[in-house]
């Protein structure tokens, strides 16, 4: 038999003869320890079994288990014996569709009449644990398509027999394990004793290839790791992250509702909500009159001919609702605002010497998501955009972005954001614009998030068709990472809508438009501000600051007077003078998260004083009303530094 020549990445090259497995040659080339952890190997960039028989010359690359691409693995042979598991429990009731791993787990889309609940939990988590406990070898076939294909049909499963008609490929791969066969690239786990830490976690209706035409199925996601602590801290994060969720949170704190009544994925905002928003709102608002932009409101619905010139129609259209007519003409509600802000533009002849132009608009959008996709006020149909277009000479741009960077950092930090990370994105294989305009716009992004001191990683090909962009990502309290910000230069739009400006040389030219949203969608941002915060918002937020309580009624009066006078003073203040214990007040004043609870007992009426306690239960001495008027705003000042 031949001889083959295998080494490491960085390590000897010792010769095997042709056809031994991989787990016969990582005896020879890494230490007992490292081969206890290795889940499958990496050669010529693909990734391999480790029962594969090796039949020519290569360079092996150990995947340990605890590596991103090995818990990959660890992850998709686990949905792998859930199915199984689902099969042997559930047998010919459960059809089965497919089961990838994701981030942080896996899932597996089943079909039968009757879905799957979390009560099914117990009972698969403990099939699967005497499956792993078989130690089941995974074992990779290959057939042709149409081997294949006979195969799942005989099964009766038809999903995988879909699956297989639209592939191209002429043969593919199968996995087996127990009684269980799949359709599947690999690699997998050499068996499924490697499955030792997993918990099945929720359950979700799934269309077939998420097309609400066809079946629902049931998805099961579930997770695996390949240390028993690493799954334990995942599951408290995870409880962590369930306790902060903007729609529970939401419903608690009174801020928002979705009804079917009115439609999904559309916002009410609730009157605590609402307020909250219009904080942000006057605060970003602020912000921009300070620097130098021009506020504009623009309406819901255009002529369709206006999507037709800026392109939507054409590239954008599965994005937009139906038309409808009025007055025997074709109108289509926005998904963007950029037509608009072009059409105050270009209702003036403009001058070099008025640039920049910076307009913003708190714009409202409407685009079309599938039902499955909506989810809170992250994913919605309906939004508000913080929109901003910058219209500038060529030599402006490298500081106008520098700018909104500038601007774009500053709003998030005062919102409790100071960790980012930084895209530059570059010209795509298909793009309009010249060569020239794409070197000086991507130049002029580099320059100026180099000046402002920022590291950045750069996206090749991933900018707009219209040109180069920055995205900004931010980080949350628990460290998951937000799309928020975008940064981006167009060429086409001014080019479609011929727009101009008189140059210093008394000639035409066409400006350049720089589109940019920094919160990105305020029903997404105050969402993830939600989260952020855990619904205790910081002082200059929040809806309610401060809630006035009394220990009797003798205080009644006075507690209607102290409500006023603080009101009076711009103070958010609510009152609570109900009949019920003071602890009692105390705790749903907690649950609503109000920063501060005034309370006032016989001596407070008497001093003309109130006892101040914080939401974290510390109590401060009392004081005057005046006193605390002075400690809210220093308080606010302080958030919006
Ligand atoms: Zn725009």
């Amino acid at each position: 038999m031949a001889a083959i020549a295998v080494s490491l990445q960085d390590g000897e090259t010792k010769s095997f003869p042709s056809g031994t497995t991989v787990t016969e040659i990582l005896k020879d080339l890494v230490s007992g320890k490292q081969r206890k952890q290795t889940v499958a190997v990496k050669a010529n960039g693909a990734l391999l079994d480790l029962s594969t028989p090796v039949t020519s010359d290569l360079t092996l690359e150990p995947i340990s288990v605890f590596s991103e691409e090995g818990v990959d693995i660890l992850r998709h042979s686990t949905a792998h014996i859930m199915a199984l598991a689902v099969k042997e429990l559930f047998g010919d009731q459960v059809k089965v569709a497919i089961g990838p791993a994701i981030e942080d787990g896996f899932y597996y889309d089943f079909d039968r009449e009757k879905p799957f609940s979390p009560d099914d939990f117990e009972l698969i988590e403990k099939k699967m644990a005497e499956l792993a406990e078989a130690r089941l070898p995974f074992i990779r076939q290959e057939m042709t398509r149409a081997e294949a294909l006979r195969f799942f049909e005989q099964l009766g499963e038809p999903y995988k027999v879909e699956l297989l008609n639209e592939m191209d490929a002429e043969t593919v791969s199968l996995y087996t394990h127990g009684q269980f066969v799949d359709l599947c690239r690999g690699p997998h786990v050499p068996d499924s004793s490697w499955i030792k830490v997993f918990k099945l976690l929720r359950v979700a209706g799934s269309y077939w290839r998420g097309d609400e035409k066809r079946q629902m199925l049931t998805r099961i996601y579930g997770t695996a790791f390949a240390d028993k602590k690493e799954l334990q801290q995942y599951l408290t994060r995870l409880e962590e992250a369930r306790k902060r969720d903007h729609r529970r949170l939401g419903k608690q704190l009174g801020l928002f509702t979705i009804q079917d009544q009115i439609g999904p994925g559309l916002i009410l905002w609730q009157p605590r909500g609402a307020l909250l928003r219009r904080l942000i709102e006057d605060y970003w608002k602020d912000e921009h009159y300070r620097n130098g932009y021009q506020l504009l409101y623009t309406p819901h619905i255009a002529r369709q001919d206006l999507w037709k010139t800026s392109g939507h129609l054409d590239f954008y259209s599965e994005n937009m609702y139906a038309a409808m007519e009025i007055d025997e003409v074709m109108y289509q509600l926005k998904p963007m605002n950029c037509p608009f802000h072009i059409g105050v533009y270009n209702a003036e002849p403009h001058s070099y010497r008025e640039f920049p132009i910076r307009w913003c608009e708190l714009g409202t959008v409407y685009r079309y998501e599938r039902t499955g996709a909506l989810h809170g006020l992250m994913r919605v149909r309906g939004f508000t955009q913080d929109d901003a277009h910058i219209f500038c000479r060529p030599d402006q741009l490298e500081e106008e972005i520098f700018n909104i960077i500038d601007l774009n950092l500053h709003i998030l930090k005062t919102f409790g954001f100071d960790q980012y990370d930084v895209y530059l994105s570059t010209r795509p294989e298909k793009y309009v614009g010249s060569d020239d305009h794409w070197e000086l716009s991507t130049q002029a992004l580099k320059q100026a998030l180099e000046k402002k001191g920022l590291t950045y990683q750069i996206d090749p090909g991933e900018g707009v068709f219209y040109g180069p962009k920055i995205d900004i990502k931010i980080k949350d309290q628990l460290g998951r990472s937000w799309q928020c910000s975008t940064i981006q230069v167009d060429f086409n739009l001014p080019e479609r809508f011929q727009m101009t400006y008189t140059g210093d040389d008394g000639n035409d030219h066409q400006p350049i438009m720089i589109h940019r949203a920094l919160m990105g969608s305020l029903e997404r941002f105050i969402g993830v501000l939600i989260e952020h915060y855990a619904g205790a918002f910081p002082l200059w937020l929040a809806p309610e600051q401060a809630r006035i309580m009394n220990i009797t009624d003798d205080q009644g009066a006075y507690c209607d007077q102290l409500y006023a006078q603080l009101r009076a003073r711009g103070i958010r203040i609510d009152k609570d003078l109900r009949n019920e214990k003071l602890n009692y007040k105390i705790r749903e004043a907690q649950l609503m998260k109000v920063p501060y609870m005034l309370i006032v007992g016989e001596r407070e009426k008497e001093e003309g004083t109130v006892t101040v306690r914080r939401r974290d239960g510390q109590n401060l001495p009392a004081m005057t009303p005046e006193a605390f008027v002075d400690l809210v705003m220093d308080e606010c000042d302080l958030g919006k530094a």
